[in-house]
């Protein structure tokens, strides 16, 4: 067969993904990298959570599970959102998916027809708008750049919105500005949507538990109870546990979604992974208490970089309130030529030169729908980071 469908010309492959591919290439054939380009903990999973996947493959749990999830942690879902989000809901009204990207993957296929809108603020997590035009649906993009602290305003948002929109989707904190939402914020968003009650939310929350030294996390449908009939809250144990690999993501949202992604699923993965499931509920349900140092060491790795960037002549860069991303500015350093001979004209070039020249992976900020920036995941250990940052500085000293 040669022609694939018509629907994968609408995407490109994922550039997180792609980069981190390419720089795991280099480094089996030996190249010294410096891998900042995956959005993953480096942490390990804390073994609890393995010795219950471990009994749980002992006790033979290892078939096929209810669709959208075993009732167990279902229910762990439903007191994580009454406990921390205060969001009133039952295991009835949670869902368990592959990972959070399967989530609003199913979210959006179960939901979008051609012709309907889906408002992205800018900069955006690189699968959102793929997946929307992959659903047949057109991304509407909304600029949250730099100079509102990479955070959507009332009017902005006000702006993106016609008779077409079917769903906003806010993420905070924000992969890949870390920019965290206050309720606030979110109560003045969510003033404006409820002026339009066609338009659906979905709040990305997966680095909910990231928030650093000044900041609250809050979710748009725990601050606007309002919006709770339209709302899809979306989260997962990949960040907040260090589990990207297991994969499960999970959500509360209106029944009519849950029944549709649950449709969609049965047709699909047909359910998340068993074992990765009861790993889940001991997430959820275990001890939290590790959670309190890794929020402390990924807060001295975000001041370390900030600090150490913003030496770097031609790069600024904003302390972000929350992920473990930075988002810095390299506008000033383009349109240059590497010590390599390579001339500099985007930040994909960038990013490029900068791998091959040095072996530092990073993302380019137009993969993210915003061109002359970079992000760097500071979820590396502190000597990595160290090394990256010497050899980033060297880089752009040698640029002219
Ligand atoms: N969410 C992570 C990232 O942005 C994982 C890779 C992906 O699925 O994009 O790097």
């Amino acid at each position: 067969m040669e022609k694939l469908a018509d629907s994968l010309g609408r995407i490109a492959p994922s550039a997180t993904v792609g980069i981190s591919q390419k720089a795991r290439e280099m480094a089996s054939k030996g190249r010294d990298i410096i891998a900042l380009s995956a959005g993953e903990p480096d942490f390990d999973t804390p073994n609890h959570i393995k010795d219950a996947a471990i009994a749980a493959i002992e006790a033979g749990k290892t078939k096929y599970t209810n669709v959208d999830g075993i009732d167990e942690l279902k229910e762990a879902v439903a007191v994580k959102f009454r406990r921390d989000n205060n969001l009133e809901v039952s295991a009835r009204d949670c869902f368990v998916g592959a990972g959070g990207k399967q989530i609003i993957f199913n979210a959006l296929m179960a939901t979008l027809n051609p012709g309907d809108e889906v408002i992205i603020p800018i900069p955006y997590w690189v699968s959102y708008p793929d997946i929307v035009r992959l659903a047949g649906a057109t991304p509407v993009f909304a600029q949250a750049n730099a100079e509102t602290g990479f955070k959507l305003t009332p009017e902005r948002l006000e702006r993106a919105i016609s008779k077409q929109s079917k769903w906003l989707i806010l993420n905070s904190p924000s992969n890949p500005s870390g920019a965290t939402y206050s309720a606030e914020e979110l109560r003045q968003l969510g003033a404006v949507l409820e002026r339009y009650p066609h338009v659906h939310i979905l709040s990305d929350d997966i680095y909910e538990q990231l928030v650093y030294t000044g900041n609250d996390f809050a979710t748009i449908g725990q601050v606007c109870p309002a919006l709770a009939g339209r709302t899809l809250t979306l989260n997962g144990v990949s960040k907040s546990h260090s589990m990207t690999g297991w994969r499960v993501g999970y959500c509360t949202g209106p029944k009519h979604i849950l029944s549709g992604m649950a449709k969609l699923q049965s047709q699909s993965t047909t359910n998340p992974c068993s074992i990765s499931q009861w790993a889940a509920v001991e997430a959820l349900n275990g001890s939290q208490q590790f959670l309190g140092y890794w929020r402390e060491v990924f807060e001295q790795r975000r001041d370390m970089v900030v600090a150490e960037l913003n030496n770097i002549k031609g790069i600024e860069c904003l302390t972000p309130d929350g992920a473990f991303y930075v988002f810095p500015s390299i506008r000033r350093l383009l349109d240059k030529t590497s010590r390599n001979g390579q001339h500099i004209a985007t930040d994909e070039d960038f990013v490029m030169a900068l791998l091959e020249e040095t072996g530092v992976a990073l993302v380019h900020g137009s993969a993210f729908g915003l061109p002359g920036h970079f992000r760097l995941s500071y979820a590396a250990s502190n000597d990595a980071l160290e090394k990256a940052l010497v050899r980033i500085g060297e880089f752009c000293d040698g640029l002219g």
